[in-house]
């Protein structure tokens, strides 16, 4: 039989570990010619204006695409990169270099299915067959106890199913060595200014700086839980807002792929063997369901997780308030836990859970604002941006989503109150608030005018007065949502 050659279509699966299509072609002892292409549709702006992908993102991602190079380069292989529409890039190359096939791992939402059509239409035109896989959840489509259209909406019975009735899979092995790949042009990884973006400065204050790629991944999930063991307490911590390792900060490298679920479960595995096995280290598989959940959920639903009235399909009359948005997204709302966390995005491109739960339910259960404008501004910033795990985290914090149980808002002073006790949060990312102490720091609406002059906040001067009375606000919003629903 003669030798086949086989292209592998880099997307958002950036590693050789735990990669089936690499894995596959080198079962098949092919020639490999692994292939990324920068899609220059994802360098536009969102529907409301907003850089698709924002600076913090695109810099996780070149970093990414150069470690992949440098990885694939050890096994004696390459990166061919390429800026432009994968479908034509990677097409041309197939036929270019007389391929045979083209493997990938396949998506589930609409901007990344039509890239994947738009390619295999290219491919059927010159004969080159493609063949797809699935290899970004813990679980696999054929290992779950209900076809896609039976998936449970709610995710409790999602995951009680699940973890009765299917298994995790071991991780597929890493090829040892690769073939080298034909002359061609390499092709050069963008810099920032090429994608028509600004270099993002490292602010000291953020709870990581973040290093794409799956060397760093690997280097985090091995100081996380071997060197830190930080693992055994996850489900104390993961609350948290401030420092490296309250929660796992896995998300960016899971997002583009740099790291495989499977992998962070079979660690576990370990860790529970070697070290402990508690209610943490169950924990963070539980997270890792919530995040194969929201895929899962996208494939079931396809475009409805994007539609202004969610997956529940609710028609909300949502304000588009500009001004208040603009106040929201630039941490300027009066509200110390919200404009905290708001500005550690916009300076750093990551938020905490906990922040993002807050963030989101004020913008829209108490500036009563359209919730897609926040999930673009989301995605726009967020180093971890996943499409699934965004749009479906927002529609389910905006109402709209498939659990949508009645109009629930989050308290944000008794938040503040739970998850900063002593404000050391809001002060980190508010110097205005500096000097204020303990947890006074979350109602300097409260201050009095000698305690303000005390601690060098003058309200509506240096910090902002609350933009909406917090109740008042509630009840107007949710008489709207009840409206909507009647
Ligand atoms: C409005 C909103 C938008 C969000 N947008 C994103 C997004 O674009 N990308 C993203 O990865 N997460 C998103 N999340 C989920 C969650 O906030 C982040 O995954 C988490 O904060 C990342 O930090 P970590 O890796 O330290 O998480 P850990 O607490 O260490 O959790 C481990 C992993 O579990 C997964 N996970 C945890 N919580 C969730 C969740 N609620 N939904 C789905 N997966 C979860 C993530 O992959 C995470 O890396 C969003 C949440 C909200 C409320």
């Amino acid at each position: 039989m003669t030798q086949k050659t086989i292209i592998i279509w880099y997307r958002n699966d950036l590693r050789i570990k735990d990669h089936e299509p690499l894995y596959r072609a080198y079962q098949e002892k092919a020639n490999i010619i692994p292939i990324y292409c920068f899609d220059s549709r994802q360098f536009t702006t969102t529907s409301f204006g907003f850089p698709k992908t924002g600076k913090y993102r695109a810099q996780f991602l070149v970093e990414s695409v150069a470690n992949l190079r440098q990885s694939l380069q050890k096994l004696g292989s390459n990166l061919i990169v390429r800026q432009g529409l994968p479908e034509q890039e990677v097409s041309a190359i197939a036929q270019k270099l007389k391929v045979d096939a083209i493997y990938y791992h396949e998506e589930v939402t609409a901007e990344e299915l039509t890239v994947e059509k738009n390619l295999q239409q290219a491919l059927s035109s010159i004969g080159v067959k493609y063949n797809s896989f699935w290899g970004s959840t813990l679980y696999l489509p054929e290992d779950l106890p209900f076809a896609f259209n039976q998936i449970p909406e709610l995710f409790t019975n999602f995951r009680k199913q699940v973890e009765k009735k299917s298994g995790i899979e071991e991780p597929l092995p890493t090829p040892t060595k690769l073939p080298s790949i034909p002359d061609i042009e390499l092709g050069k990884i963008p810099t920032l200014a090429e994608l028509n973006l600004e270099t993002p400065t490292f602010d000291s204050r953020a709870v990581l700086n973040f290093q794409g790629g799956e060397t760093p991944a690997l280097e985090r999930l091995n100081h996380y839980f071997w060197k830190a063991n930080c693992l055994q307490e996850y489900k104390e911590t993961r609350n948290g807002m401030l420092g490296a390792d309250y929660s796992s900060k896995f998300s960016p490298w899971l997002a583009i792929g740099c790291i495989s679920p499977r992998y962070i479960y079979d660690q576990v595995q370990q860790y529970q063997t070697e070290i402990i096995k508690n209610n943490s280290t169950y924990w963070l598989i539980f997270e890792l369901i919530w995040r194969d959940f929201f895929r899962f959920i996208c494939a079931k639903h396809g475009n409805k997780i994007f539609y202004l009235s969610g997956l529940q399909g609710i028609d909300i009359p949502w304000k588009e308030d500009w001004q208040r948005f603009q106040l929201w997204q630039e941490g300027k709302t009066g509200y110390p836990l919200i404009d905290a966390n708001m500005r550690e995005l916009a300076l750093t491109g990551f938020m905490s859970n906990r922040g993002r739960q807050n963030v989101a339910s004020f913008l829209t259960k108490n500036l009563g604002i359209n919730w897609k404008m926040g999930a673009e501004w989301f995605e726009s910033l967020l180093i971890d941006y996943d499409v699934c795990s965004n749009w479906g985290n927002w529609n389910y914090t905006a109402g709209v989503g498939n659990d949508a149980r009645g109009f629930r808002y989050f308290n944000i002073s008794k938040q503040s109150k739970d998850y900063d006790p002593q404000g050391d949060y809001v002060r980190h990312w508010l110097p205005e608030l500096t000097n204020i102490p303990g947890k006074k720091v979350h109602e300097p609406w409260k201050l009095t005018q000698e305690e303000q002059k005390r601690y060098g906040v003058i309200l509506g001067v240096n910090y902002p007065r609350p933009i909406v009375d917090f109740f008042k606000s509630v009840k107007a919003n949710e008489a709207i949502y009840n409206q909507a629903l009647a």
